[in-house]
């Protein structure tokens, strides 16, 4: 019997390990501090065995979870790293947790009576110190809580580390706080913006996610953040759309001259959402390809030059800068990464 295996996908995402590697260097080069990476939601969307493998042949000691699910999925590759899951453990996580090869960041009192319950080991615990997500109060943390736990990373997480407003330096301090009433063996606060603070906020570890994969956190880091991730996919269909003649859903963009028109495979269930109707572009040859009219699922039309020597199956490039995507369709540099979706094959070069 012939075994049937998919073809090579008519979309794919072009990933940069240079760019990858450079900017955890460029990151640890910050200060004195150890430095991590958050690979939680599949390092980013650009796929988390790969990062973790490449920023573990780097040198990079400590990786980021959310879930167990991911943990697991890393753990191989992480050979011997230390593996952190963000959102601690849940009854159905305890199996997994006890089993020892990633420790749970503590969150909640439950969290921290489960773990001494089981006869946990090593955990990490996360102190909420003015963000009201996820972390053990102060008040609880030092009440005795904690006694007789072995704490291998006491953690808190910035709310604005983006902006320059009092919270941070709040939020600092408290933490400071906890370091000086918590035993542990390290302390750590910043993510990717929080690096870009200055080395009042490094203290052992640091845990930077977005600008690994190429956001930038904070303006002062845009000159030293190389882009990782390039989207790309090939044309499907090119037609030539008269005048007066509209191009897809509700008919929202209309021809205004004998227009050439690209379809490409891309659509808003990889990531490449309505907010990009008439208002993104991708790349042929060096000529510059607006979006035209809406997104749909599975499908983008562009607007081509006249002149362009063009085929069904030319791969275009999808114009992804993160901060002028950002800009252009209002959603976040973290929601263009995490957003991509399955269909794309990842090729890392
Ligand atoms: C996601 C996350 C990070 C990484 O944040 P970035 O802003 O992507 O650098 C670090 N710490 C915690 C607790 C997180 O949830």
């Amino acid at each position: 019997m012939t075994t049937l295996v998919p073809p090579p996908s008519p979309l794919r995402l072009r990933l940069s390990a240079d760019a990858l590697v450079h900017n955890w260097r460029w990151l640890a080069g910050q200060g004195s501090a150890a430095c991590g990476a958050a690979v939680k939601a599949n390092g980013y969307g650009t796929g988390a065995t790969d990062v973790v493998r490449l920023l573990g042949a780097a040198g990079c000691r400590d990786f980021f979870t959310a879930t167990w699910a991911e943990a697991l999925a890393i753990h191989d590759v992480a050979a011997g790293a230390s593996i952190s899951v963000l959102h601690g453990m849940r009854d159905e996580d305890m199996p997994l947790a006890l089993a020892g090869f990633a420790r749970p960041v503590l969150n909640t009192p439950d969290q921290v009576r489960r773990w001494r319950d089981a006869g946990g080991g090593a955990c990490d615990v996360m102190i909420d110190t003015g963000m009201n997500r996820l972390g053990l109060a102060l008040d609880d943390a030092t009440s005795g809580l904690l006694v007789g736990l072995t704490i291998h990373t006491l953690t808190s997480h910035l709310a604005t580390a983006d902006e320059d407003v009092p919270q941070n330096g709040e939020q600092l301090a408290a933490f400071r706080a906890a370091v000086a009433a918590i035993p542990h063996q390290r302390a750590s606060l910043a993510n990717s913006a929080g690096i870009c603070l200055g080395s009042d906020y490094h203290f052992d570890l640091t845990r930077p996610g977005l600008a690994l994969y190429g956001g930038i956190p904070r303006p002062e880091a845009a000159p030293h953040i190389r882009a990782v991730v390039h989207p790309e996919s090939q044309i499907l269909q090119l037609r030539t759309v008269s005048a007066g003649q509209p191009v897809g859903y509700n008919a929202t963009w209309r021809a205004d001259h004998d227009t050439r028109v690209a379809i490409i495979n891309l659509g808003y269930a990889d990531g490449y959402l309505r907010s990009f109707s008439g208002k993104g572009s991708a790349s042929f040859g060096g000529h510059h390809l607006p979006v035209i009219g809406r997104v749909s699922m599975d499908l983008v039309a562009l607007a081509l030059p006249d002149a362009l020597d063009v085929r069904e199956g030319d791969w275009v490039a999808i114009d992804y800068d993160l901060s002028e995507a950002s800009r252009l369709s209002g959603l976040s540099p973290y929601e263009l990464l995490t957003g991509l979706g399955s269909r794309y094959d990842r090729l890392w070069a």
